[in-house]
C-alpha cells in the first residue's frame, strides 16, 4: 500500500482526505493508495521527511502552518516551489524528497476555467501569506498588468510586492488592510487570501466593506468552507461575478494526485465529494 498523508497542525477542517480517497476509489487505485490526515507539529516535520526517505510514505500534502517551515528540511525544490517560495506537495523522485507547489497551478486553472481574462488588467489581493504568494505568481504568469496587495501587516505586504516586482514584469504595490477604503483603485479581480470568513476562524467577517464591491467585476475567495462566504454573498448582492475557493482546492488536489499516481485525476468526482461535504457542513 502506498501511503499519502496530509500534514499540518491543527487539521480540523481539511477536506483533502475525503477528496483524495474518493479519487483513489474512482480510479480503481484504493487497493494501492491510501490518504490519511497526520496532525504534526512543526518541530516533528523531520519525521515526515525520514518516513518518505525510508519508503514508509509515498507522498504528502503540507498545509498550514508548515508550507514555509518545510523548506528548512533537506528537499529538492521544483520550479513551482522556488517561484512561490513555499511547498504544499511532496513526492519521491530517485530517493530524493521533492517539494512542489500545486496551489499555483490550482489557482491558474480556477481562473482559466472561470473564463475571465486577466491579461493586461489590474487585480487586488488581500493577504500576504503562502496562498497570496501563489496567487501573485499565478496572476503574473497570466499577464496581469498591476496588482495591489492589502495586508494586515503592511511590512509583510511591502516585502512580498518588492520581491514580486523584482521577478515579474507586472507592477506590484502594497498598503495596510486598514487603508482599503481610501486606497482601493480600479480592479477587474479581487482575491481574498486571508482566512477571514472561514468556518472556525471568523465565519461572520469579511475582509472588505461591502460598499466597495460594486466597482469590482469579479471576486474570488480562497476560503472554501463555507462555500458561500460572507464576502462572496455580499459580492453577489453587489452584482459581481464570484469564484469560490473550492475550485482551486480541487485543482491543487488533482495536481497532487497526478504527481503521486501518474494517472489523470477524476476532477469531477473530487469536486462532487468536496461540494457534498461542504453542503453537509452548511446544514449542521
Ligand atoms: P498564511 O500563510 O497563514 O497567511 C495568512 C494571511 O492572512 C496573512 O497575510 C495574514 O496577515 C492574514 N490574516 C490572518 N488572519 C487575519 C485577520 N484576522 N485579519 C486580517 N488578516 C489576517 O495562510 P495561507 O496559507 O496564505 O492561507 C490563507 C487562506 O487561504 C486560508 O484560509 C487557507 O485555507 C486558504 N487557502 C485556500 C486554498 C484553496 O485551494 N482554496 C489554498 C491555499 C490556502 P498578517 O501577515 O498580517 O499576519
Amino acid at each position: 500500500m502506498k501511503r499519502c498523508v496530509l500534514v499540518g497542525y491543527p487539521l480540523d477542517h481539511s477536506l483533502s482526505p475525503l477528496m483524495q480517497s474518493a479519487a483513489f476509489k474512482a480510479t480503481g487505485l484504493s487497493h494501492k493508495f491510501e490518504y490519511r490526515a497526520w496532525p504534526l507539529r512543526s518541530e516533528k516535520l523531520s519525521w515526515l521527511i525520514n518516513a518518505m526517505k525510508h519508503g514508509e510514505i509515498h507522498g504528502a500534502n503540507v498545509t498550514m502552518p508548515h508550507k514555509s517551515k518545510i523548506l528548512e528540511h533537506s528537499l529538492t525544490l521544483s520550479h513551482s516551489a522556488i517561484s512561490v517560495g513555499c511547498v504544499n506537495t511532496l513526492f519521491l523522485d530517485d530517493n530524493q524528497v521533492v517539494g512542489c507547489n500545486t496551489d499555483l497551478s490550482g489557482f491558474i486553472k480556477a481562473i482559466e476555467e472561470s473564463g475571465i481574462t486577466i491579461k493586461g488588467q489590474r487585480a487586488t489581493v488581500i493577504g500576504s501569506g503562502g496562498a497570496a504568494r501563489a496567487v501573485l505568481v499565478g496572476l503574473a504568469r497570466l499577464g496581469v498588468q498591476k496588482v495591489t496587495v492589502f495586508n494586515r501587516s503592511r511590512t509583510k505586504a511591502k516585502e512580498l510586492t518588492k520581491q514580486m516586482g523584482n521577478e515579474y514584469e507586472a507592477r506590484f504595490c502594497s498598503h495596510g488592510l486598514r487603508n482599503i477604503m481610501e486606497k482601493l483603485g480600479e480592479s477587474m479581480l479581487l482575491v481574498n487570501c486571508t482566512p477571514i470568513g472561514m468556518r472556525g476562524h471568523a465565519i461572520n467577517q469579511t475582509p472588505i466593506p461591502s460598499t466597495l464591491l460594486a466597482e469590482i467585476p469579479v471576486v474570488m475567495d480562497l476560503v472554501y468552507n463555507p462555500i458561500h462566504t460572507r464576502l462572496l454573498r455580499e459580492a453577489r448582492d453587489a452584482g459581481c461575478r464570484t469564484i469560490s475557493g473550492e475550485r482551486m482546492l480541487v485543482y491543487q488536489g488533482a495536481a497532487s494526485f497526478e504527481i503521486w499516481t501518474g494517472k489523470k485525476a477524476p476532477v469531477e468526482v473530487m469536486h462532487k465529494t468536496v461540494l457534498g461535504a461542504l453542503k453537509g457542513a452548511d446544514e449542521e
